[in-house]
């Protein structure tokens, strides 16, 4: 049977423009539709408008600090609708650049809706195309729990729109948004209070960094409650809202943001007329070669489910396009161990390989390096906030199975020590390299007693 097209990509994000794009290069016919925003969620409501507010939220703390150092800086204030506008020109200019590179690639973009209609045919406006393979690309969509009052809630899609500044705030939520959110909302000068629902948040990362973050969020009197969550939002008629939280306390604020996780974007996408199915948590299901149960119809990024972060969903799409396409360089499915992160909280959080609790968990014998310290550029500031790095050891094999830490540019830090750890440095290995000095860093290659 001749198709319209040999791969249609349903949503233009990460992992769908990463499929199309490459696939287009390797001289496949390629279609993308794109219902929202081109470039996804993480241009146009994740990681890049988030960045560009935590760079707003920095200024705060580096104006402060400047004083130190001798700057009399008088300070006028912060415009959140400076921000705001800058940064949705900025927005538009990668929407543009987005563009460009799929319509330069030769990939055709089609603007509007797209349903499955069958397992090689998708409609889009009422216009039906046919493909070999489908690529199921349609991201996630916040969820919320079902709670009265629930319709005065804003979720990350909001807040990166708000008109104005709430004079208070209540994150609720324990994971990445939730903590970077509350950070930067508070450093812009919002009453901020982070709610989550068990005793720390930042469940899955390392017990210190957990603890470290904690105590750095609280010098900054963030509002930190654990162990309680809300029961009932009431709205009243100043515009603020009564929050009836479950503890059986009540609490008055200006805004109630929830970032209690993301669920799998599959609103009218027909998966009824073919032979996809979901798993026990609502993503959809697929192989190791991201093949789902209807064998023409893949799905890569976050409508899986797996690790939902951006360079994932792009390893995803170029495994795809290489495997169909460009078999000759496709070096097997997707590697999802050790994949670094950054939490971009103040301090940020920047970690790859093992917890110590996971390690100690899979039966590593470990010694575990640790190094708390005051960065020097501080030291001339009232500024009491501490750096953590810490290394998880494997005391047999001398091989460093996790990397962590707390405190300024911790995800660039860790960018770099990723690629040692993936190429298995040994400790060994980290103690003969030279620091570059006077750095942060540096400690990473000077931690010479373990701790435990
Ligand atoms: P998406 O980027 O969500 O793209 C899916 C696209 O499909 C969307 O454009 C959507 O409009 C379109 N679509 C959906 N259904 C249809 C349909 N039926 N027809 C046509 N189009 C459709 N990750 C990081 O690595 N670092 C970060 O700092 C980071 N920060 C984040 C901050 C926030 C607030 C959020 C919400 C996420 C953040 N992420 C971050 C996660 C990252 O944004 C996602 O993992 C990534 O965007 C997933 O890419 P994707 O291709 O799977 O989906
Ligand atoms: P996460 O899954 O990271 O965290 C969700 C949080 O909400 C958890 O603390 C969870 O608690 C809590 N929660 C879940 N359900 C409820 C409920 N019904 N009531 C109260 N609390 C609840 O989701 P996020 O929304 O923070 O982010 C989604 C994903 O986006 C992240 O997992 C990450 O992959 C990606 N992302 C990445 C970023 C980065 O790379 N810097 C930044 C932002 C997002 P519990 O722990 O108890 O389950």
């Amino acid at each position: 049977m001749a198709f319209d097209f040999d791969l249609f990509v349903i949503g233009a994000g990460s992992g769908g423009v990463r499929a199309a794009r490459f696939s287009a290069s390797f001289g496949a016919r390629v279609a993308v539709a794109e219902d929202r925003y081109l470039g996804g969620t993480c241009v146009n409501v994740g990681c890049i408008p988030k960045k560009l507010f935590l760079y707003a939220a920095d200024y705060q703390e580096d104006i402060e600090h400047a004083k130190g150092f001798g700057w009399d800086v008088q300070r006028a204030g912060f415009d959140w609708s400076t921000l705001r506008e800058n940064k949705d020109r900025e927005i538009s200019r990668l929407n543009t650049v987005y563009r460009n590179l799929l319509v330069n690639s030769g990939v055709q973009l089609i603007e509007g809706h797209a349903r499955l209609v069958g397992s090689n045919e998708v409609e889009v406006d009422g216009k039906r195309y046919s493909a070999k393979h489908i690529l199921i690309a349609t991201g996630g969509w916040p969820k919320v729990p079902d709670i009265p009052g629930k319709e005065h809630i804003i979720t990350s899609n909001e807040a990166f729109h708000l008109e104005k500044l709430p004079s208070r705030m209540v994150v609720v939520g324990g994971g990445y948004i939730a903590v970077e959110f509350a950070s930067i909302f508070h450093a812009l000068g919002v009453k901020t209070t982070q709610m989550y629902r068990k005793e720390l948040f930042l469940r899955g990362f390392d017990l210190a960094v957990r603890e470290h973050l904690r105590e750095e969020m609280c010098k900054k009197v963030v509002d930190l409650q654990f162990d309680t969550d809300i029961a009932r939002i009431e709205p009243n008629p100043d515009g603020s809202f009564t929050l009836h939280l479950t503890d059986g306390r009540e609490m008055e604020t200006d805004c109630v943001f929830y970032a209690t996780g993301r669920e799998a974007m599959l609103d009218n996408l027909g998966l009824e007329n073919t032979g996809v199915s979901l798993d026990d948590r609502g993503f959809i299901e697929v192989n190791d070669e991201h093949e789902t149960h209807d064998a023409s119809i893949l799905a890569i990024g976050d409508v899986i489910g797996r690790i939902q972060l951006t360079p994932v969903a792009l390893a995803e799409g170029m495994a795809v396009a290489r495997r169909l396409f460009k078999p000759d360089e496709y070096h097997g499915p997707v590697d999802y161990t050790q994949v670094p992160t950054a939490v971009f909280s103040l301090p940020n959080i920047g970690t790859i390989g093992m917890t110590e609790e996971h390690a100690r968990k899979e039966g590593h014998r470990v010694k575990i390096f640790e190094s708390r310290f005051r960065a020097l550029k501080l030291t001339l500031t009232d500024s009491q906030e501490r750096t953590l790095m810490k290394l998880i050891v494997d005391a047999d094999s001398d091989k460093v199975l996790g990397c962590h830490m707390v405190g300024p540019s911790a995800g660039e830090i860790i960018q770099g020590l990723a690629v040692a750890i993936r190429a298995g440095a040994t400790k060994r290995v980290f103690d003969e390299t030279m620091g570059i000095h006077p750095t942060a860093a540096e400690e990473f290659v000077t931690m010479r007693t373990p701790v435990a």
